[in-house]
């Protein structure tokens, strides 16, 4: 029995499996205006105030699952007729106020926006700059600060609201972290999908000499709770892939690559932030431009597996699945772009496989095991550092490896301020923009604590115990494996 976080994650899923069967069918295109009714059969409407709106909004959703506004260079955007439920304006004054003497909110209103009628404070929101010292300052806590959930969860500033009281993404300010589409309680703002270009792609292997690859992020190992990783390789091959790879095998190069950059950088940088969460990596261009030159030139553990398979195989296509939105983002960056061919997430894969009617629970398991436990440790908070120390240890470099581990944008906002003002006490930043690393990804299938133990299951479980010992099996000469941190769309 599949079950979902929440409704918004569940009408993603529904909108998404009807686009794949479609898609698989081959009538996608004249088919397609059929998906409205199907979802929203009516007549009582299942959220919101008609089924006519419901369907209306599902017509978007169908376009942002095949691929969107190709005009609108950014991954993600607000459906505009789904985004009208907010309150607009950030601080209410609630029944709690009880109308006191004191008047402690409009004395401590620095721009006199709060005024007292009868026995009540009203805020002119014509006035108010949202400090919220009104709201300290009341002693009944009798003013809510109402924010829009997407604005709170933006770490960077990207978002407004519009003369119509639509949010509006500032894309030079985006870091596609994927926080307000998961914070969003309406859904209204959503990755694109191109689920339909992955689907054409495997249909067209079929009969051409393509080899579609699967390359899953580590991070599967705690997502598909219903079926063991071997079932959901069987499910992948099942819908057309080539073959399945692991990308943690990518990770594992990448710690590899990376022990050997800080050894012989550090002394010169001082200080040394990873480069594997795209995120993380676009917020230090954007915003602390200074710190550019202690990014890792190493590529990320996706780019590191397209570039092997596509070594190994001239015919090879890549499709990265994982829990990140960013990783959309990432394959159009300048030098990366063509190297991994698309990037679908983990709420997509399972759309894929119930639109493919592909029942995981009652498959055979397949085999996959291209890892060690470093890489497969990667998809949690801390794995990178865990890697990165493993090298250092068991390669006997004379250095001091001093991390510091930063899960959240909160905690990385916070290394990055003191890097910058030359005071942090250590010299390796693990930046990972979501809680909890890649497995707290927006485009996990589900989030919790939980989740860490299953990766660590599924690390210990692989055959390889050293990073040197996966990576030995393939030849990586001659796979390039620095960039230039600079991103140019
Ligand atoms: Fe802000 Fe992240 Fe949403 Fe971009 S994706 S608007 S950075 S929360």
């Amino acid at each position: 029995m599949r079950k979902f976080e929440n409704q918004v994650q569940l009408i993603k899923y529904e909108v998404l499996k009807e686009v794949s069967k479609l898609a698989f069918k081959g009538t996608i295109k004249e088919e397609r205006h059929k998906i409205p009714k199907t979802i929203i059969p009516g007549p009582e409407p299942r959220s919101r105030c008609c089924i006519y709106k419901e369907r209306a909004i599902i017509e978007d959703r169908v376009e942002l699952a095949m691929g969107g506004n190709k005009e609108n260079k950014n991954i993600i955007e607000v459906l505009d007729i789904a985004c009208d439920a907010c309150p607009i304006n950030r601080f209410v004054v609630t029944e709690a106020c009880r109308g006191c003497l004191a008047h402690r909110c409009s004395e401590a209103c620095p721009v006199g926006a709060i005024r007292h009628v009868g026995h009540k404070a009203y805020i002119d929101n014509n006035k108010c700059v949202e400090c919220g010292r009104c709201r300290e300052a009341c002693q009944y806590n009798a003013i809510a600060d109402v924010m829009r959930p997407c604005r709170e969860a933006c770490p960077v500033g990207a978002l407004s609201i519009d003369k119509d009281k639509k949010a509006v993404i500032d894309n030079e300010k985006c870091i596609q972290c994927g926080a307000c589409v998961y914070q969003c309680p309406f859904g209204a703002i959503v990755d694109k999908s191109f689920i339909v270009e992955v689907i054409d792609l495997l249909n067209r292997a079929k009969e051409e000499d393509i080899h579609v690859y699967a390359a899953i992020a580590p991070a599967i190992s705690s997502q598909f709770y219903y079926a063991k990783i071997g079932q959901v390789v069987n499910g992948l091959k099942k819908l057309g892939f080539y073959d399945v790879v692991e990308v943690a095998l990518g990770a594992d190069i990448v710690a590899q690559h990376e022990a050997e950059e800080f050894k012989e950088t550090i002394e010169d940088k001082g200080v040394m932030t990873s480069s594997c969460c795209p995120a993380f990596v676009s917020h230090i261009n954007k915003n602390y431009p200074m710190l550019k030159d202690k990014v890792s030139s190493s590529v990320s553990p996706m780019i590191a597996i397209s570039r092997l398979i596509k070594n190994i195989d001239d015919n090879a296509k890549v499709v990265f699945i994982g829990p990140c939105i960013a990783k959309k983002m990432e394959i159009k960056e300048k030098d990366l772009y063509g190297t991994t061919d698309y990037v679908i997430t983990f709420e997509e894969l399972a759309a894929m496989l119930d639109g493919a009617e592909i029942d995981l629970e009652y498959l055979e398991e397949d085999s996959l095991d291209n890892a060690s436990f470093y890489g497969r440790v990667f998809a949690r908070s801390g794995g990178l550092t865990e890697a990165i120390r493993h090298v250092v240890g068991k390669e006997k470099y004379d250095i001091d490896f001093e991390p510091v581990i930063c899960e959240g944008m909160k905690e990385c906002e916070k290394a990055l301020k003191i890097a910058k003002a030359n005071k942090l006490k250590c010299n390796f930043i693990e930046g990972m923009a979501c809680e909890g690393g890649c497995i707290g990804g927006p485009a996990s299938l589900h989030h919790g604590p939980k989740d860490r133990g299953q990766v660590d299951k599924y690390g210990k479980e692989a055959m390889e115990k050293d990073v040197k010992d996966s990576i030995r099996i393939f030849n990586i000469d001659g796979i390039e494996l620095e960039r230039e941190i600079e991103k140019d769309l």
